[in-house]
């Protein structure tokens, strides 16, 4: 099975992804974690993204594009994948039905009012787990691995705002898109814990 996980920046795709990936053995694949690691590696592809990324704005689409197809070429993908954070507009959407077959398109739906307040004040550990500063007492390491969390360079409010357009003008219109296409499922994130919402995905996906 190959799924698409769509929402907003701060909707919980990454939380989810995690969760999904450890209960149906699909592949989880990031575009945001594969850019921020080649940023971290200084390589020609983290120089052009981190630009983009620190704008909010989306990576040029001839980049990204060639990214995922190419990863999709790795044989840890053929047992199926989740897509997190691509497609992020129409043209994306329409080349990845070129190279892919997608069966669904799972949309996390969340209230815009609580986008602000989760992406600023979310701590990440590079393990993949995600945590809010509301709910670590003062922490500082990750609960799972011992790691010390840190801030994406983009959780900030001027970034968040600029990637809340982004995502509203150009991501939006994919939910219309694979709802056409008869793969749409939503599932709702309101103040809802990250588990209640699985259990909501579960059902999507069967048990
Ligand atoms: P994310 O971790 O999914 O929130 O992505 C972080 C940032 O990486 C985004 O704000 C974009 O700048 C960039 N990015 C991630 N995925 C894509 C994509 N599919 N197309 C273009 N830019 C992307």
């Amino acid at each position: 099975m190959n799924i698409i996980l769509l929402g907003a920046p701060g909707a919980g795709k990454g939380t989810q992804a995690s969760k999904i990936a450890g209960k149906y053995k699909l592949l989880h694949i990031s575009t945001g974690d594969i850019f921020r690691a080649n940023i971290k590696g200084g390589t020609e592809i983290g120089k052009i993204a981190k630009s983009y990324i620190d704008a909010g704005k989306l990576v040029p689409d001839s980049v990204t594009c060639d990214i995922v197809k190419d990863r999709l070429t790795w044989d840890d993908a053929r047992h199926g994948y989740m897509l997190d954070g691509f497609p992020r507009n129409l043209f994306q959407a329409q080349e990845l039905d070129k190279f892919a077959h997608i069966d669904l398109c799972l949309n996390i739906d969340v209230e815009e009012a609580l986008l602000m307040d989760r992406i600023c004040g979310r701590r990440v550990c590079s393990c993949g787990e995600s945590y809010h500063v509301s709910t670590l007492n003062g922490a500082t390491t990750c609960a799972k691995c011992g790691k010390e969390l840190y801030q994406r360079a983009d959780d900030n409010p001027e970034t968040v705002k600029a990637r809340l357009d982004t995502y509203n003008t150009q991501t939006a219109p994919l939910i219309d898109y694979y709802k056409a296409q008869g793969k749409l499922a939503v599932v709702k994130s309101g103040e809802g814990s990250p588990d209640l919402v699985f259990e909501q995905i579960c059902k999507v996906l069967g048990h």
